[in-house]
């Protein structure tokens, strides 16, 4: 990597690793202009030959296909990154795209408060992402002219929720520069500087990913020994950071507020790589949802998108140049030289030839529950959440919790954040509540000292992986043409680490398929500040 470059990512890295409020989020759109009615592609071709020397002869004629399974950050990100390649070397391959759903993003979901399209779109699932560590999604914001906001408003106040009380909260005033404030108070001692360290290295070497000359992986372990995580994936976060001197209280009321807000667990539950990466910020969100860049990547992409069309099968015809045949819930079949799975697999119902499914370890996921809740009340009860601390006046927008008081015999809690998201008019709100368990109704009006004008709930099943340390991942590449985007969701669950694993496995296809891959076309070219893999390269 030459200087420049080096310069460049690390002061990404710098910027990035400083600790404030990330909070969920996204969007539901149809795109009927890239929608396809369910078509056998082959049933538009002359039936092949019978010989196995014919056949070939025969699908060589035709340009090769490459199916995608799945919309979402994954999918789209694929259909995107092989057009890229497609412009770059000049290939002549098409992309189908095959989504279940009526819409474009997987677990990014939007509505309007009240349903009424006059209010600003909510996000309902995936939403933000770190402008300084995210480089493919803050390139394709770019790109695509997509206007950013801060995920959280840094004039909110936060709050630091145990189950039974208030910990300790920031006010609007202060938490403009929540990461100093915190590193001042006397209970952190110097925990936030040893964290920062900790997280300034990961970040550096997650940020080489995007570097022109980065080595591309076959298996998810050569990504992590290429990293040096093996200690990160094989330790949770509170074990590695206490070893790395790290304080308890620091743990327990700044790292798993983040932690539960992200993926809906405590910091003994999820490896320290996800630990570490939960840290990282500020956040943005796109205005008017996160689907748009999905639905950009695949419109500029020109594949052909498969809405409402459930792929069930996959077999295999050996001698063929397009071997892999995709079966859909209709029956309809069609022919491709490669198939990428961009989805949880086990939550596909896909079926696979042989042994193939065997590979892939069941990966058990967490289920949350969203709710949007429209209330006139600005604040949130403070007898409910015990407050005992703040300046006379205020309250907090954003309510992280850490689950301190179970730990000590008390109480749990089931909600994991509560974040004021906007003001909708001179006295009404849209908050979110994410929880582990579904609030039910009473509750909520609880949280809302009685004020709940409108409630949509969303429940994701799979909503993230369960971030264990030392669990077993998945193949990347299951067979020949064969490809499975998701194994490198549970060593990093994101929406840019799906568009780097996508980027990573349509090199490999290149390879393997067409023999060529990202960097051959311009060897020469210099490398700028801003110059990424995929988009540059
Ligand atoms: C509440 C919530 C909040 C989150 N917040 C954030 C966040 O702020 N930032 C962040 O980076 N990440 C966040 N995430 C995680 C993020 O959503 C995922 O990492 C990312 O969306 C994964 O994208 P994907 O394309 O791999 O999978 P998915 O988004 O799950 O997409 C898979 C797609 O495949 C389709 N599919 C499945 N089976 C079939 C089949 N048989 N045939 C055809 N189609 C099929 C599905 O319908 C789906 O559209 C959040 C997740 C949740 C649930």
């Amino acid at each position: 990597m030459r200087p420049t470059h080096y310069r460049a990512l690390g002061l990404l890295a710098l910027s990035a690793a400083r600790v404030a409020a990330w909070e969920f989020p996204s969007s539901l759109f149809q795109i009927p202009f890239l929608s396809a009615p369910e078509l056998d592609v082959d049933s538009q071709q002359p039936e092949p030959p019978e010989s196995t020397q014919n056949e070939r002869t025969f699908e060589s004629l035709v340009p090769p296909r490459i199916a995608i399974i799945g919309s979402g950050a994954s999918g789209s990100s694929a259909a995107f990154w092989i057009a890229k390649a497609r412009e770059r070397h000049g290939l002549n391959v098409g992309i189908d795209i095959y989504e279940e759903n009526g819409f474009v993003g997987g677990r990014t979901l939007s509505v309007h408060p009240y349903d009424n399209e006059s209010y600003p779109v909510q996000e309902l699932g995936a939403a933000s992402f770190v402008k300084a560590a995210h480089l493919n999604l803050q390139r394709a914001a770019d790109e695509f002219g997509f206007q950013l906001r801060d995920a959280v408003d840094p004039d909110s106040g936060v709050g630091i929720w145990d189950g039974e009380q208030m910990r300790f909260e920031v006010t609007p005033h202060f938490s403009l520069d929540f990461s100093n404030i915190i590193s001042d108070m006397w209970r952190f001692g110097n925990a936030h500087d040893t964290a920062n360290a900790v997280i300034d290295d990961a970040t550096s070497k997650l940020l080489s990913l995007y570097s022109p000359l980065s080595a591309r992986w076959s298996t998810v372990e050569e990504l992590v020994e290429l990293l040096n995580f093996t200690t990160h994936l094989s330790r949770d976060t509170t074990h590695y950071l206490k070893e790395r001197q790290v304080e308890d209280a620091y743990i327990e009321e700044v790292i798993e507020p983040k932690t539960r807000s992200l993926y809906g667990q405590d910091t003994t539950e999820v490896h320290a790589l996800a630990g570490i990466v939960a840290m990282l910020c500020p956040h943005s969100r796109v205005v008017g949802g996160i689907s748009q860049i999905w639905e950009k990547f695949i419109e500029s992409s020109n594949a052909t998108l498969r809405l409402n069309t459930k792929v069930t099968k996959l077999r295999y015809k050996r001698y063929r140049d397009t071997p892999w045949r995709v079966q859909t819930s209709t029956g309809a079949e069609a022919s491709y030289s490669a198939v990428l799975i961009a989805a949880p697999f086990h939550s596909t119902g896909i079926s696979l030839p042989g042994a193939l499914a065997s590979q892939i370890p069941r990966q058990p996921y967490i289920r949350l529950h969203v709710a949007l809740v429209v209330t006139k009340s600005e604040r949130v009860n403070d007898k409910m959440f015990g407050r005992i601390g703040g300046a006379q006046g205020s309250f907090p927008e954003v309510v992280y919790t850490t689950n301190g008081a179970a730990r000590d015999g008390g109480e749990a809690s089931q909600i994991t954040v509560i974040s004021y998201l906007q003001q909708l008019s001179e006295e009404e709100w849209v908050v979110r509540v994410v929880s582990r368990e579904e609030i039910p109704d009473e509750t909520l009006k609880n949280v809302f000292n009685g004020h709940v004008s409108w409630v949509h709930r969303k429940t994701w099943d799979t909503a993230y992986p369960l971030l264990t340390p030392g669990q077993a991942v998945g193949p990347i590449r299951l067979d020949k043409g064969l490809y499975f985007v998701n194994s490198l969701e549970p060593m990093l669950p994101s929406m840019e680490a799906a568009t780097v694993a996508s980027r990573n496995i349509v090199d490999l296809v290149l390879q393997e398929q067409f023999n060529v891959s990202w960097c051959t076309s311009h060897p020469d070219s210099p490398l700028g500040r801003d110059s990424l893999l995929g988009w540059d390269y």
